[in-house]
Parts: C-alpha cells; sequence; structure tokens
C-alpha cells in the first residue's frame, strides 16, 4: 500500500546527518530541530501556531483540553473515521455524537451536523478524509451560527489547500479554530516513529496548548492546569525538516498517479471513482484539493469483498477503510442512534476499497492493478 523505503533512498544522506548530528550533540527532546521545524511547518502552512506534539491521536486530544470541553459537551463528528477521532472525546468524557458522511466524498455531511446541533453542542470535529477537505464553508457557517468550535482533525490531508466559494484558497487544517495532524510513517507528511502537531491561529490557544502538551506547566515546575506529556522528538522533527520542503511534489506524485487509476477506471460500469466537493476529480492541473492520503473507489454491484480476496491472491495490495463504521463498534454504541440516520455510511463499508498509493508508483504498477480490478468487477 505504501512504500516507505524509495523515499528514505531519495533524502538518506541529509536524514542520516541530521540524525548523527542529534546523537552527537544528546539533544533528543526540545532541540533545535524541533524548533526548526516547527517554524518551517508554520511558514509552509500559512498558520501562526505549529504545536509539535507526540502523535495525531494526541493532537486531537489536546485540542479539546485546550478549548476548555468539559465532561457532557456534545462533539459532532463523522460516523466514518479512524476511531482516534472518536476515542480522545469519549476519553475527555465529552459525548460523541456520530453522523453520517456524504455519499461523493466521503466526508462529514453538514445537513447532518445541523441536525444534531443540540443546546449541549460545543464543537465540530471534521476529518479532512483521505486528503481532501470536508465542506469547511457551510461548516464553517454552521458552527458560527450556533457558536460551536471547528476543530480539524487532519490526519490524512496535510499539504491540501481548501478552495472557498470565494476562490480564496487555505492549507486543509488552518480552516477552524484549531487543527491537528500525524506524522505516522503512512501519512502523508510521515516520520520515522510517530509524531503529531496541533495547529492555531488563535495567540491565546497556543500558549494554553503549548502548556498542556507539557504537564501544565507554563513557568517550570509551576503547574497551572492538569496537562499531558506529549513531545514530538528531534529525531522526528529532522526526519520531518527533510521531508517538508518536498511535500508538495510528494502531493504531486500522489494526483498524478490518482489521476491514472481515475482515468482507467472512469468509464467503467460499477466502479465509483473518488470526486470532490465542487464535482472535480481533484485532479485536474490548478487544483491542490485532494492530496489522495487513500486513493478510494466505490465498487457498487457486490463485488467489494470478492475483489479484496482476488487481489489479494494476485498479492495486489489493497485496504478497507473503513470495514465497520464507528457506531457499531462495541465501544462507541449508544441508543441514540438510529439505523436510518446512517444511510451513507451503512453503504460504504460495503463497497470502499483503497489501491496502493504513494509517491514511487509506476505506470507499469498502476496498469497491471487497474487492469486486475476492471477484468475482475466487470468479468
Ligand atoms: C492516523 C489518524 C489519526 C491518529 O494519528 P496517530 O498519529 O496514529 O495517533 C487520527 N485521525 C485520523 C483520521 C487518522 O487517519
Amino acid at each position: 500500500m505504501v512504500d516507505l523505503q524509495g523515499q528514505y533512498q531519495s533524502l538518506k544522506e541529509q536524514v542520516n546527518t541530521s540524525i548523527t548530528q542529534i546523537l552527537e550533540s544528546s539533544t533528543y527532546i526540545n532541540g533545535p530541530h524541533v524548533h526548526a521545524f516547527q517554524k518551517e511547518l508554520e511558514m509552509y502552512l500559512g498558520v501562526k501556531h505549529v504545536i509539535p506534539c507526540a502523535n495525531g491521536t494526541d493532537a486531537l486530544q489536546i485540542a479539546m483540553m485546550g478549548l476548555g470541553l468539559k465532561p457532557g459537551d456534545e462533539v459532532i463528528t463523522a460516523d466514518f473515521t479512524f476511531a482516534a477521532t472518536v476515542e480522545v472525546i469519549g476519553l475527555l468524557q465529552l459525548t460523541p455524537v456520530l453522523v453520517d458522511v456524504d455519499l461523493d466524498t466521503f466526508n462529514i455531511d453538514p445537513a447532518a451536523i445541523e441536525k444534531a446541533i443540540t443546546p449541549k453542542t460545543k464543537a465540530i470535529v471534521p476529518v479532512h478524509l483521505f486528503g481532501q477537505c470536508a465542506n469547511m464553508d457551510v461548516i464553517l457557517e454552521i458552527a458560527k451560527k450556533h457558536n460551536l468550535f471547528v476543530i480539524e482533525d487532519n490526519a490524512q490531508a496535510i499539504g491540501a489547500d481548501y478552495k472557498f466559494k470565494d476562490g480564496r484558497k487555505q492549507k486543509a487544517g488552518t480552516l477552524g479554530h484549531v487543527g491537528s495532524t500525524s506524522f505516522f510513517p503512512s501519512k502523508n507528511l510521515g516520520c520515522y516513529g510517530d509524531g503529531g502537531a496541533i495547529f492555531t491561529n488563535d495567540d491565546e490557544l497556543a500558549h494554553t496548548l503549548r502548556g498542556i502538551v507539557n504537564h501544565g506547566m507554563y513557568e517550570r515546575y509551576h503547574h497551572d492546569v492538569v496537562g499531558v506529556n506529549s513531545r514530538l522528538d528531534s529525531i522526528q522533527a529532522a526526519v520531518l525538516s527533510a521531508k517538508l520542503p518536498k511535500l508538495d511534489a510528494y502531493c504531486d506524485s500522489r494526483r498524478t498517479a490518482a489521476k491514472k487509476y481515475s482515468q482507467a477506471f472512469k468509464e467503467q460500469e460499477n466502479i465509483v471513482i473518488p470526486i470532490t466537493v465542487d464535482g472535480c476529480d481533484g485532479i485536474c492541473e490548478e487544483c491542490n484539493c485532494h492530496v489522495f492520503h487513500q486513493y478510494t473507489l466505490r465498487i457498487t454491484n457486490g463485488k467489494r469483498d470478492a475483489l479484496v480476496k482476488h487481489l489479494n491472491e494476485k498479492e495486489i495490495p489493497c485496504g478497507v477503510y473503513y470495514p465497520i463504521p464507528l457506531h457499531k463498534q462495541k465501544a462507541y454504541v449508544d441508543e441514540r442512534y438510529l439505523e436510518e440516520n446512517f444511510p451513507v455510511t451503512n453503504q460504504l463499508v460495503e463497497e470502499v476499497i483503497s489501491l496502493p498509493m504513494h509517491t514511487e508508483l509506476e505506470d507499469e504498477q498502476i496498469a497491471y492493478i487497474t487492469k486486475a480490478v476492471i477484468d475482475f468487477v466487470n468479468g
């Protein structure tokens, strides 16, 4: 599904030099590499504050702590996402409110958000799933109208642009009150271990978050709030500094691969290619609105499971993200959830399949994969 070795080979000298430097100077934690990466990422994203932390799940949790959300506050998020999003809501004893997603984009459905709002609702967590932003024009409008926080889970869409209806472009993760991301190795900007970060343009919130990641300390050994221990280490920061200047090129490689996949699949009955909010295929020359963390098809003739088996037999990697909607996961079932409110996630879990997607995909591989998929689905 991913090829991490190819990227490493092209960065080897720089990465190895930085890591050796860290070993020689013993600045493993909070060293100059972490600070440098923080500044570089702030520049790249055009955001005032980046707060590095230990992983993407922590980033979400710390963002929610920083906003002062309290037990019992309701937080609306998508039913179709990785569990980390809802997990931290539960851990903080907030009340998760899962809602359905949009069939075309796989992202949270703004109409479903609006329907789920109650007097207890405090925040919306849109997840920019598979590499493209949720419909932020509408989500930000809803949030403003109801005075809600917007926390973007941007673990899968770092580097993507969001194009507002008025044409303005802004980086994914910097659109709401606070955004989070993950640098897990297989993410679009991945390090060689765990890592994450929080983004915000709000000076006061940034200050609060910097304390929370460091045991609630704003002054050494003065613990003003209950915090956590969540650090990005210097070695991971050095890897990320080597990769960040290449992130746009990485996104382009992914888009190029996606374009080839989509060209092969777009006329195929029973196969639905990924499309974006505006109905564009996310792969036009000027648009950077989809960075294809995953390239995900819908197989609409009931052959998805058989296709997975077939591809496995042919040793073509594939994945089903995600096979079970969160509202049906044991940890998160709740009698408030009615099946009739989740027609889309219930359908997607039966139809989606993700194909190999990374920066080193070759034409020959793509041709082999697309032929195998088409022959089987329409065979
Ligand atoms: C990967 C991921 C996370 C969690 O990131 P970790 O660094 O693994 O903790 C959270 N949300 C989404 C949507 C993800 O894909």
